[in-house]
């Protein structure tokens, strides 16, 4: 595995190996890799002749300062992760690399911007457009891999390679989660064993959305939910069902087609997770 540090040097090695013809994968991440990010060098190795990770805590999409300083950065763990996977470039630039001061970003996501974790993380998505078109810009990558686990964001990113026709292939990979069914995060470890076993209350809150939506009414359904959130160390901010598409309210009973997106925050920690139902 290559690693760069600089875009010059990564640039230079891209070049050869695409008019070598290979096809190019990128896997965008920030590191403190679990098996969900595995999960998307696996896809993009059985799509792609090489792939691309980058690992790159981008400071322009924390609206929370503290979550930023907090952010693990186990950077030897990850190489060896990898390494093992066998992603074969691995991209790892420091914050003055991929910024110059002051700069700006003009994109607009619109609606996805102002609804749920838009709303709830202010410029959020506009740190995550900016960011991940400068990778774009620079990897040019034929195909790029995103979590479902942050089902927001793979909308926001599609709405974005769309409205500027970057032309990339985007993949979104499905959630990888824990043996109790926590979804993978690079956040879990910060939760003590007390708040560990808690956090699985977002799971079953998701299961019991899945389980009773074609014979529970929405508003039926938002209030059973709020049962499984009654404990000091949770805090929830959202539970929605929406439409999967554009995260619009549902207008009919029971559509076809549904998700439900929650965010909490478990002690000092907030999660996200997500299910399709029903
Ligand atoms: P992050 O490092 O948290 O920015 O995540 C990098 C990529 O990995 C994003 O596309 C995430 O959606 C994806 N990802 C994070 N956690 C998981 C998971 N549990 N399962 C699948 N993909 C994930």
């Amino acid at each position: 595995m290559k690693i760069f540090r600089t875009k010059e040097n990564l640039t230079e090695h891209l070049h050869i190996l695409r008019n070598e013809g290979k096809k190019i994968g990128l896997v965008p991440t920030m590191g403190a890799l679990h098996p969900g990010h595995i999960s998307l060098v696996e896809a993009s190795k059985s799509l792609c002749d090489i792939t691309v990770v980058t690992i790159f805590v981008n400071p322009t999409q924390f609206n929370n300062k503290e979550d930023l300083l907090k952010y693990p950065k186990p950077i030897e763990h990850d190489q060896e992760m990898l390494l093992n996977a066998g992603a074969d470039i691995l991209f790892n630039p420091e914050t003055e690399e991929m910024y110059q001061e002051n700069e700006g970003w003009d994109y607009e996501v619109g609606y996805l911007n102002t609804v749920l974790e838009g709303a709830f993380r202010p410029g959020h998505y506009k740190g995550v457009t900016q960011i991940v078109f400068k990778l774009f810009d620079l990897v040019k990558p034929d195909y790029a891999f995103f979590g479902e686990k942050d089902y927001q964001q793979f909308l926001v990113i599609k709405k974005m390679n769309s409205d500027l026709n970057l032309g990339i292939q985007l993949m979104g990979c499905p959630i990888v989660r824990e043996n109790d069914g926590l979804a993978m995060s690079s956040r879990n470890v910060r939760l003590n064993p007390q708040e560990r076993e808690i956090a699985i209350q977002i799971y079953k809150s998701l299961l019991f959305a899945k389980a009773n939506f074609n014979n529970l009414s929405l508003s039926q359904l938002q209030q059973e939910i709020q049962q499984f959130y009654k404990n000091d160390l949770l805090d929830l901010e959202y539970f929605e069902i929406v439409n999967p598409d554009n995260l619009k309210t549902i207008d009919k009973p029971h559509p076809e087609r549904a998700i439900a997106l929650v965010a909490c925050t478990v002690g000092t920690t907030r999660l996200i997770d997500n299910m399709m139902l029903p």
